[in-house]
């Protein structure tokens, strides 16, 4: 398969390659390299025409599906330098993986999970230079895939595109890790049962803006989720899955289907078990974690997701109550994960999990 899609790939290079902006000067998601992967999908002949093309806009009839009825969908993952030179990316199959949990749940065709990793190498080995490597930052890959059939009746595509765009983003933390305080909604709900909380789809995002902009006109970083049922039970917090320690036990909830399934999450339960740690996967009502932290019992609360990796929680507002966590401090399993995390990532501690691989040296 492999071969195969190497041997696919049409390559249409720019006439004239753009400066990387310097590692210190980098944020996040709005500069993109020189190229791009697209493929597309017709039902009757499946996937076709892989290419890398030049960085720019795309052709979209206003009558394409995805522009009425949101079918469309994205994954998110980096690419990490290593101090000798080397590309990394951690764990694309799971993103592969979960790239097909959401495209069955919106009706849309899957993609060979290893023709979506080989694509990723690919085209991250074709604009190797802008890989950033300063502490911190690294290569942010955004595979999108969206409906292209111009109907606007409510129906399945017939047509797609699936296209990979790489931005090299800079550290989350220029100046060292500080816990965020984080809004708990009261009124919308980020995900319900049954609905497509557990697929990374547009629509997901853009009902939460809203809230998130009532918190931070509040001069809170995020927002908290809370189940959609009962209000009551912890969910997510911003686009990042939740964990808080009480005590010596780790707790964060369960994939129920209306919380995405984070491949840091994921990285975060398998270091917790290996160091011994007593990780619970439960419904946390929120009410119990007010309990804990009034009676000084809750010690670190921190958000998960690639973008951040771990992003600590010094502050959750809930209504009247104003819950302080860790004194406004980074807790030391905080530091310990996030470590752990970006020293796997970036090549600097033992992989024995082995979840980086690195990107071959395929079209230089
Ligand atoms: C992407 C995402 C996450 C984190 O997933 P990772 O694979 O760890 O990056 C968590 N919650 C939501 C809502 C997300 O969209």
């Amino acid at each position: 398969m492999e071969g195969l899609m190497r041997a696919r790939v049409q390559v249409q290079e720019v006439e004239q390659r753009r400066e990387r902006p310097r590692d210190e000067d980098l944020g996040f998601g709005k500069v993109f390299t020189d190229h791009m992967f697209l493929m597309d999908y017709v039902v009757g002949r499946g996937w076709y025409d892989p290419r890398i093309v030049p960085y720019g806009p795309l052709a979209l009839p206003p009558g394409a599906a995805v522009l009425h009825y949101a079918q469309t969908i994205f994954e998110g993952l980096k690419a990490y330098a290593t101090d000798d030179g080397r590309v990394l990316l951690f764990r694309p199959r799971e993103n592969a993986r979960r790239l097909n949990v959401s495209a069955r749940r919106l009706c849309m065709p899957q993609l060979d999970g290893e023709d979506f990793v080989e694509a990723i190498r690919i085209l991250v080995d074709f604009e190797r230079r802008w890989v950033p490597s300063a502490e911190g930052t690294s290569l942010y890959i955004r595979p999108l895939y969206f409906a292209t059939e111009e109907n606007l009746s409510l129906k399945p595509s017939a047509t797609y595109t699936f296209a990979i765009i790489l931005s090299p983003v800079g550290s989350y933390y220029p100046r060292g890790m500080s816990p965020t305080r984080i809004f708990v909604e009261p009124e919308h709900i980020r995900a319900a049962p049954g609905g497509v909380g557990a697929a990374k789809t547009g629509g997901n995002y853009a009902r939460c803006l809203q809230a998130e902009a009532r918190a931070s006109e509040l001069g809170y970083d995020q927002v908290l989720w809370l189940d959609g049922r009962e209000k009551r039970y912890v969910e997510e917090v911003g686009a990042m899955n939740v964990f808080f320690r009480i005590g010596d036990t780790v707790v964060t909830p369960p994939l129920t289907g209306t919380i995405l399934p984070g491949v840091t999450r994921d990285s975060v339960l398998h270091l917790l078990e290996e160091w011994g740690v007593d990780a619970q996967v439960r419904r946390i009502p929120l009410a119990e974690i007010a309990d804990a932290c009034e009676a000084g019992g809750l010690q670190e609360a921190f958000g998960v997701g690639t973008a951040a990796v771990i992003s600590p929680i010094g502050e959750l507002r809930w209504g009247d109550m104003q819950l302080k966590i860790s004194a406004g401090r980074t807790g030391p399993l905080t530091t310990r994960l996030y470590e752990t995390l970006v020293g796997i990532q970036r090549g600097n501690l033992e992989d024995r999990f082995g979840w980086t691989e690195e990107v071959p040296r395929i079209l230089a």
